[in-house]
């Protein structure tokens, strides 16, 4: 099933060629601008110091503008041109956007949505990625291109495709979906049957008695099959994953040496399994939009700079692609204060990323994207945005030595796809509980405490960690309850919340009381879900910040062994237990049944890290200066610090500030919304 690619002890070795410092710069579409223009771009890289650009992700029309006829040499003249200006390329296989001529060809390789409508072109993405007519014209692209430029000097690296993520629910995901429903339950009748009893097909009168009656989950009269449902979203992952993976052997094939990666789009998509698909990149790469000016989004930052790290290992990570400045807030464009682009890019560095990419480099003067920021605005560089961005690429530039090196931590937070997926399901208890808020807001109560964190699936080696955060993780295979634990009996700390544990692979409720698979950890046993209505809480008693209240979701629990932290204050749950904390084996085992606000939070994980024997990163920190340490071969580490606050702080440092070039002899004096990068002495 979906494993973690999070192994223990030290990560593995890099790919090739990806370490060579800090790569600095974005994608870079020169098909839109004529001449003049390509040539003020390579003054303006060279001013902003940028060294990599990634190329030809949406040049598929250009690239083949007829089937079977390939016209390459505008590209030629491009990665000639950057790699004379000391550029590296990223090359793209064009395959998000077939040309308009495929489309005509291949009606059937257009997708079809959930209640039947056929999708055309005149966006991108459209395409069905199990059409194998569109298959075959995406590999025949992407292998053009790797005999082309296999030996190009500017190659540095594939970028297959982008943003994988689409879905379709036409004939042809039909026939995959039940090829791959044989692979997971067995061809046959028995494994008809077991798929039977996987769906629940008894209810309603669902049970199938051939495999062609099954169909993907499409429109249908009330609620759908949440496990046809669930096993669709898995078989779309698998099959977007087989589409990458031809392109990747392809390219590897024919351009060795090169590594190959595809963009993810950060921890919030919904249509990919990271986990399984980071096994099969290079180097992982990740695209994150904020959705956040303020400090949610700083909290965000490091969500996801965490979980980039994390799928890949622990290895570094590429930033492929970031906004400069603007955030989309409420269909607005909002700007981030000047500043922003140098602490922000600085925040995913310091955990782990060993590249600062935009999209994009100039910013288009037409087509759907034209308002998207861009590094050159469409004001031309005598802009406060350019001004940042070569600010950004200097301080990059005293960076390059920190490529390379690793981000360790002692405590986790897990995340599950699964129960992301399985949470999205209609007629569940609240559709407000989502898998991914309650992660977040246990990395973020981290975050704030300055406590170093990863992020790592249920089934993952989770021994190296003193504590584990389970966040509504509401599907639990018997094998990640089994691992859970043997980490918590061997001496773990762990601290679980509700909505974790519910029910099996298949969403199939664990009965006898919630949260079945892990009752006997927690000592305890819930009877009744009682969720809250948005906007409500739930007042909690003793042992939590005068105030406390929880969010969200609230439960009828008893303690059955457990020792109870918190009560429910008033309500029909008055004096119920709301928190607990249990001894298994030799280790702990905490229990929120609902989501403590911000100030609870942090003081119970704060608690929970201190028994655990986890420590910030740097002891003493100031309130608002996020303080990161990423470590090299031997001795040698950086120690990040970011003032995000609008008040000078000091803390104790020893090494060369790389930013400024000073000597730090013991107090790092950080002015208001100030940075360091201290590499020890
Ligand atoms: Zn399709």
């Amino acid at each position: 099933m979906r494993g973690s690619a999070t192994p223990g002890g030290t990560p593995p070795p890099n790919p090739p060629g990806t370490h060579s410092g800090m790569w600095f710069g974005g994608d870079y579409n020169p098909e839109q601008w004529d001449a003049a223009v390509w040539a003020q771009d390579d003054v303006l890289m060279r001013e902003a110091s940028v060294n990599t650009a990634t190329v030809g992700v949406f040049s598929w029309a250009l690239l083949e503008p007829a089937e079977g006829r390939f016209e390459f040499g505008w590209l030629d003249a491009v990665l000639d041109r950057l790699h004379a200006n000391g550029v590296r390329v990223i090359l793209a296989t064009p395959t998000a956007s077939p040309p308009p001529w495929f489309t005509l060809a291949y009606p059937d390789a257009m997708p079809v949505t959930r209640d039947g409508t056929r999708l055309w072109h005149g966006s991108r993405d459209t395409y069905c990625a199990a059409a194998p007519s569109y298959r075959r014209a995406a590999l025949r692209i992407a292998g053009e291109l790797a005999r082309r430029y296999a030996g190009h000097p500017a190659l540095a690296m594939w970028h297959v495709h982008n943003e994988y993520g689409t879905r379709c629910w036409c004939d042809h995901a039909a026939a995959g979906f039940r090829r791959w429903l044989r692979a997971r339950y067995g061809d046959g009748d028995h494994g008809l049957a077991a798929l039977n009893e996987a769906w629940g097909t008894a209810f309603w009168s669902q049970r199938y008695s051939a495999w062609e009656q099954i169909l993907p989950p499409l429109a249908t009269q009330y609620l759908p099959n949440p496990g046809q449902d669930l096993d669709f979203r898995r078989f779309w992952s698998d099959e977007l994953l087989a589409a990458f993976t031809q392109q990747r052997d392809v390219l590897r094939q024919n351009s060795p040496g090169i590594p190959v990666t595809t963009n993810f789009m950060g921890p919030d998509h919904l249509v990919v399994d990271a986990w399984s698909w980071a096994r099969e990149v290079d180097v992982v790469a990740v695209d994150h939009y904020l959705s956040s000016a303020g400090p949610r989004g700083l909290a965000d930052i490091a969500f996801c700079a965490d979980w980039a790290r994390s799928v890949g290992g622990g290895r570094p990570w590429l930033l492929m692609e970031q906004a400069p400045s603007v955030v989309i807030e409420n269909g607005l464009m909002v700007h981030r204060e000047p500043g922003r682009m140098l602490r922000d890019s600085l925040g995913y560095v310091a955990r782990g990323a060993d590249s600062v990419l935009f999209f994009q480099w100039r910013a288009s003067r037409s087509g759907a994207e034209m308002y998207h920021p861009a590094l050159v605005p469409h004001a031309g560089p005598d802009t406060r945005i350019f001004a940042e961005a070569a600010e950004l690429g200097a301080v990059l530039r005293r960076l390059a030595g920190v490529a390379g090196s690793v981000v360790t931590a002692d405590a986790a937070v897990l995340v599950d796809t699964d129960s992301r997926w399985a949470l999205e399901s209609r007629g569940l208890p609240s559709p407000h509980v989502r898998h991914l808020d309650v992660a977040r807001a246990a990395h973020a109560a981290l975050w704030r405490s300055g406590i170093g964190c990863d992020i790592a699936a249920p089934d993952a080696d989770l021994s190296r960690y003193r504590l584990v955060v389970v966040p509504a993780v509401y599907l639990l295979t018997d094998a990640a309850a089994a691992t859970l634990r043997r980490y918590t009996d061997g001496g773990g700390h762990l601290v679980v919340t509700f909505c974790s544990g519910i029910a099996d692979e298949s969403h199939r409720i664990r009965i006898g009381g919630y949260p079945g698979a892990l009752r006997d950890i927690l000592g305890i046993r819930a009877e009744e879900f009682h969720p809250l209505p948005p906007g409500t809480t739930a007042r909690l008693s003793a042992a939590t910040p005068t105030g406390a209240h929880g969010n969200l979701w609230t439960e009828r629990l008893r303690a059955e062994g457990a020792e109870i932290l918190a009560r429910y204050a008033d309500g029909v749950l008055a004096g119920l237990p709301a928190i607990t904390r249990h001894c298994y084996g030799t280790g702990t085992a905490w229990y929120l049944s609902t989501l403590p606000d911000d100030d609870a939070l942090d003081a119970l994980l704060l608690e929970a890290a201190s028994a655990a024997g986890v420590r910030p990163a740097l002891p003493g920190a100031p309130p608002g200066v996020c303080v990161t340490r990423r470590h090299g071969n031997g001795a040698r580490s950086w120690l990040f610090a970011v003032n995000h606050s609008d008040r000078a702080a000091t803390l104790p440092a020893v090494g060369v500030d790389l930013i400024t070039g000073r000597e730090v002899t013991g107090t790092l004096e950080l002015p208001p919304h100030g940075v360091a990068v201290i590499r020890d002495a």
